[in-house]
């Protein structure tokens, strides 16, 4: 399915860093690291980039997106729009190499990194190089340039993905720094994170929500004010921390009043885009597919990842009058590798399994949470009000005591804890079975449609990313 489309062009990998004219960026790639791309001289009129919008389903390995093309079937009776993507001919196709300098296994902050900055750098680092040294995010230098920038997300607006495009900070966890990081570099940002512009949440009081009020950013709070917003700089926290589960989302109306859909922030922002007519650089995440996968929740993942899914056919719909605009979809890393089995006699019994998924109405996050609140609660009634079924008597004494930091035999040290274990017994009635708990090394798919998408067939180094992202726009 993941076809190399190999380039005619002979050019050599000098005359093509010459053609970049991008003498910082040339010395920062590694000497093992080809171009993923050739230029034969300066691309046709019809080729010219004035706008990109980069689309991440964080986590995501790849197998999320054939049990996403068969739930999407199976609850809503027609496919994603990421696979009829790279069913058309002229996308581009490939796959992303996205190791990170310390380990074969990145982090969401590496990963951005080599996107954002252009170089490999220590997992846990946004923008601040192996040997300590600050690295200029891409959205500081394409600012310079009259270039539109713009952070959507699901997780906190200042978490490690849409940060490696905007912000430089050791720790990712310092969130309070690349939030004022953002101040007149980044015009729009959309998602959850409140607590980071919030003067009463903040150590230092600063009060960014005033900040960025003051430099002309209209700050919205909530779906409505969002949907009624009219200024081009836009500053739109929705939940003080992450934006919540989708499978959440769906069950609660006071969630959907507060909180917009992440289709409906990519257009808020891709619109503004569109209509100023200036070049722009956009990033779309969809970051609780990750999330998902930590906790090994096959039914918040797969919802999340329909979320996302919408998100694209949102910005193909709105681009499809553009035809300078490039999309680019692709994930940072895979995470815990979930993957339908083949179950029963002649594997005949998987489609049955799979279907169960659609029967859960909560996000695992949410019934610990609840198990929290009463841990004298029956669990398997819990279970089943969540997740539409029960637990063996030995899962539900296993499930209890690892909630409770008992001991418990389990042989993979990364399903010792309550979520590899609960996603395990899941699994019993869906099919799905996952490797762990964490990220993995495996390669992510990536698809492009649009001028210039060709750069993104083949396999694709993750920090040639930053390589295309700057000559396009820059
Ligand atoms: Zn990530």
């Amino acid at each position: 399915m993941f076809q190399t489309n190999t380039s005619s062009s002979k050019t050599s990998r000098r005359d093509w860093l010459k053609a970049l004219s991008l003498g910082g960026a040339a010395a920062m790639l590694p000497s093992c690291q080809k171009p993923a791309a050739k230029l034969a001289g300066a691309p046709a009129k019809s080729d010219r980039v004035r706008g990109i919008v980069f689309m991440v389903s964080d986590g995501m390995s790849p197998g999320v997106l054939t049990m996403a093309q068969a739930f999407s079937q199976q609850i809503r009776q027609r496919g994603t729009h990421w696979w009829d993507l790279i069913n058309q001919r002229s996308s581009a196709r490939g796959l992303m190499d996205n190791a990170s300098a310390n380990s074969l296994v990145t982090d969401s902050a590496a990963a951005s990194t080599a996107w954002g900055g252009g170089q490999r750098v220590k997992n846990g680092m946004i923008n601040v190089s192996v040997d300590g040294k600050e690295i200029t995010p891409i959205a500081a230098i394409l600012k310079k340039k009259d270039v539109r920038i713009g952070l959507v997300t699901t997780a906190s607006v200042t978490h490690a993905t849409p940060a490696g495009f905007a912000a430089s900070v050791k720790e990712r966890s310092n969130e309070n720094s690349v939030a004022q990081q953002y101040l007149n570099r980044v015009d729009v940002i959309l998602g959850g994170g409140s607590q980071f512009f919030d003067p009463k949440k903040r150590s230092d009081r600063a009060d960014l929500f005033e900040e960025f009020g003051s430099a002309g950013y209209q700050v919205v709070k909530n779906r409505q004010e969002l949907l009624d917003a009219k200024n081009e700089k836009l500053l739109g926290t929705f939940s003080p921390n992450y934006i919540p589960y989708t499978i959440d989302h769906e069950q609660s109306p006071e969630l959907q009043a507060q909180v917009p859909l992440l289709a409906e922030m990519a257009e808020a922002a891709l619109s503004r885009f569109l209509s100023s007519g200036k070049p722009f650089l956009l990033q779309v995440e969809g970051a609780r597919v990750d999330h998902a996968a930590h906790l090994n929740d096959i039914g918040a993942l797969l919802r999340e990842q329909l979320a996302f899914d919408d998100a694209v056919g949102k910005v193909l719909e709105l681009c499809a009058a553009h035809s300078d605009i490039l999309i680019v979809v692709t994930s940072d890393h895979g995470n815990a590798n979930p993957g339908l089995n083949g179950i029963g006699p002649s594997y005949g019994e998987s489609n049955r399994c799979f279907e169960t998924i659609a029967r859960m109405k909560q996000s695992h996050e949410m019934l610990f949470a609840r198990w929290r609140q009463n841990p004298q609660q029956d669990i398997n009634a819990l279970i089943k009000d969540s997740l539409g079924f029960t637990l063996q008597p030995d899962e539900a004494h296993c499930l209890e005591a690892v909630l409770t930091s008992k001991p418990i035999v389990e042989w993979n040290d990364l399903l010792e804890n309550p979520e590899g274990q609960l996603g395990q017994f899941a699994g019993n009635h869906t099919g799905v079975g996952w490797t762990g708990t964490t990220h993995t090394s495996d390669p992510t798919i990536v698809t492009a449609t649009g001028p210039q998408a060709e750069r993104f067939s083949g396999m694709v180094v993750n920090t040639d990313v930053n390589l295309h992202l700057q000559e396009l726009l820059g």
